[in-house]
């Protein structure tokens, strides 16, 4: 799909201070930074280093285009390099951002005359969060695949009954299982665009699932984690 970049879009580098660091849960957290004025569109991601560190990681913007702080929602790996050296940050620490970057982003010619269905593992479900926020009126449903139901943050933000949580280790989601075995169940409207983010195996196995109900790769959009 081409997008047709505007000329606020293009590329920038920025140094930002750090406003604040929302706990969700032990290990899953929201970077806010002063947004001043960083342009971009819902689903994009961008590139994030910390002062004085040679390592970078890409994180989907989770924050709405028109709110007042750029957020990102980071989920700290255990072992991992970097995320953990966010969750240290404090405010005031200086952070390096890079972008915005890629094409994860609505089709604006179907906006108005889709139903659009978000599949999410994890916090593949950021930029999901920035397009609802973002687009007020969107025809939407959110499917979003976690381990404990406590990890579909920040779930008041979205119409509750347009969000279906799929818990596969605890009975406190809306469906007890993996997102891909309610996939399996679900019945979709035939002018539906799929958006998928998460981690790769979740994100095949949906696809395979999607083609065999009938819907062809040019319907789905895929945004791939790790
Ligand atoms: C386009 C893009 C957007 C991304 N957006 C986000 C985002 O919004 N939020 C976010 O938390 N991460 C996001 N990621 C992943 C992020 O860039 C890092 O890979 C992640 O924070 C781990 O970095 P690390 O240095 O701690 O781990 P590393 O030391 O680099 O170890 C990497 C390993 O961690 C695992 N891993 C990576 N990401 C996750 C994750 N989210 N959950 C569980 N395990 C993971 C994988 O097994 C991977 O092999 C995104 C990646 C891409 C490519």
């Amino acid at each position: 799909m081409q997008i047709d970049m505007k000329p606020e879009l293009q590329i920038d580098t920025n140094y930002y201070k750090v406003e604040n660091i929302r706990q969700l849960t032990e290990h899953t957290f929201v970077v806010s930074l002063p947004k001043s004025r960083f342009k971009f569109s819902a689903g994009q991601h961008i590139s994030l280093s910390i002062q004085g560190d040679y390592q970078s990681r890409e994180y989907s913007i989770y924050s709405a285009e028109e709110d007042d702080n750029l957020e990102v929602l980071v989920k700290e790996v255990d072992g991992g390099y970097f995320s953990p050296k966010l969750k240290n940050l404090k405010e005031g620490d200086v952070v390096e951002v890079h972008g915005p970057f890629g094409k994860f982003v609505l089709d604006e010619k179907k906006r108005d005359s889709h139903q659009h269905i978000f599949i999410a593992s994890g916090t593949g479900i950021a930029p999901f969060h920035s397009m609802v926020k973002t687009f007020e009126g969107l025809n939407y449903k959110v499917i979003h695949g976690v381990r404990y139901a406590n990890e579909a943050y920040e779930i008041d933000h979205y119409d509750r009954d347009r969000f279906t949580v799929c818990a596969s280790r605890d009975e406190k989601g809306d469906f007890k299982g993996r997102l891909t075995e309610y996939l399996k169940t679900a019945d979709f409207e035939k002018n539906t665009c799929f958006y998928l983010c998460g981690n790769s195996d979740m994100i095949f196995d949906a696809m395979e699932i999607l083609k065999d109900k009938g819907f062809d790769r040019e319907s789905v959009t895929v945004e791939v984690y790790f």
